[in-house]
């Protein structure tokens, strides 16, 4: 074999188990297991998870904060801010960040990541063109799911809808949308199942990014989902409108979502930045109502979205912090509902992002990683050291730890 790591903890509560890899994959979960290994790991109780799954990011313009500032704090300024910068991109430029961003998530710990790679008729596809470059240079680290996504909107960027369909045939693995961001926003949607339904790929739409929920159409994308048999493929980030809905008009949207198939990517720093920002008081959260919709049976995922750009000018690559931002922010820490936020950056992604041989189980692909925490309850709150890393198999990072404690 080629790994074994040793009295892990996979389940509170249950006895620490040996995890056995071979040729890229978990080939045994045992109480002992029988035999060596190339590379022996003693976990002493430590928690196994499988790798972290960064839902919703965008590497094309991670890393930009310092450039331009956006002074209001709004959605609005942040989309104007980095249409001003856009232009000024090289792809040496995009490809330094990109890469330096990957590292980032690859360090904390991320075995999958879905980014969003914009262009328009502006920029080209000097950006798209990179992510793709460094989707294939990087798969031996991580695995890239690049959406087609026109944030500049379709219809009243003309030239877009053309460079929709170029995307595709150059690649891309998803079709992208921006319904708040165009109009009309219902041609926008039914453009983007065209897309969808010609190449056969899956949807993801930024959706109702707002404070409130003045002309929603998360209704629409459902209706759409189930009309065009979609079910199950189609992913939606923000979502914060919702937030701002009494339960008896809530509720039916959920239902309906949920009959929809329709998972969702909560991206709690983003949000919290821009959100609320006319409130002078009792500001908002405005953010996504992740427990209600999780209650509703939709699939629920917490992500980056940005790192360091005029839409979050913070972040690390570590989603373990947005994981402990969204616990107290959606009212996820209570005992019931604790257990619920590891599977938003784990499990629940790999369902929205439909991967086949991803978990931590006998057959699936050997993408794990070793916390330094020994409690599964606690491996968001104590925000770990990542000890292993392990992608496809392979040891890819390995943290040495020298703290000299003075008391
Ligand atoms: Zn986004």
């Amino acid at each position: 074999m080629d790994i074994i790591l040793r009295k892990v903890r996979i389940k509170d509560g249950e006895g620490l188990k040996d995890v056995a890899i071979e040729k890229g994959k978990i080939v045994a979960i045992e109480a002992d297991i029988q035999g060596t290994a190339e590379r022996e790991i003693n976990a002493d109780g430590r928690v196994l998870i499988p790798g972290l799954i960064e839902s919703h990011i965008h590497l094309d313009k991670a890393l930009i904060a310092d450039r331009l500032p956006n002074k209001s704090g709004t959605l609005w300024e942040a989309i104007e801010v980095t249409g001003k910068l856009k232009p000024t991109f090289t792809r040496e430029d995009i490809e330094e960040r990109a890469r330096k961003t990957l590292m980032m998530l690859v360090k904390k710990g991320t075995t999958h990541i879905r980014t969003h790679s914009e262009f328009d008729p502006t920029q080209g596809f000097t950006g798209f063109e990179t992510v793709m470059k460094l989707k294939n240079e990087f798969k031996h680290l991580i695995d890239i799911q690049v959406v087609a996504f026109p944030q500049e909107g379709i219809f009243k960027c003309p030239g877009t809808e053309e460079m929709m369909y170029q995307a595709m045939e150059m690649g891309a693995d998803i079709v992208g949308g921006i319904p708040y961001n165009d109009m009309p926003a219902k041609d926008h949607i039914d453009l983007v199942f065209e897309i969808a339904k010609k190449y056969n790929r899956p949807i993801d739409f930024h959706q109702d990014f707002k404070d409130d929920a003045d002309g929603i159409t998360i209704e629409y994308v459902c209706e759409k989902t189930i009309k065009e048999g979609f079910e199950g493929k189609v992913s939606v980030g923000h979502l914060t409108s919702l937030g701002a809905l009494p339960k008896e008009r809530l509720q039916p949207i959920i239902e309906l979502m949920s009959k929809a198939g329709v998972s969702v990517m909560s991206l709690p720093a983003t949000d919290l930045h821009l959100g609320g920002r006319k409130d002078e008081y009792n500001v908002r959260r405005a953010v996504t109502p992740v427990r209600a919709l999780r209650d509703g049976g939709v699939n629920m995922c917490l992500a980056s979205n940005n790192i360091r750009n005029a839409f979050t000018p913070y972040g690390n690559g570590d989603l373990m912090q947005i994981a402990m931002l969204a616990i107290p922010v959606s009212h996820l820490g209570g005992a019931d509902d604790l257990p619920t936020v590891l599977p938003m950056i784990t499990s629940n992604p790999a369902k929205a992002l439909g991967l086949k041989d991803y978990g931590l189980e006998v057959g699936k692909n050997a993408d794990l990683v070793l916390l330094d925490t020994k409690a599964v309850s606690e491996a968001i709150i104590d925000i770990p050291d990542r000890l292993f890393v392990i992608k496809n198999g392979k040891i890819i990072v390995e943290t040495e730890k020298n703290v000299k404690v003075n008391f």
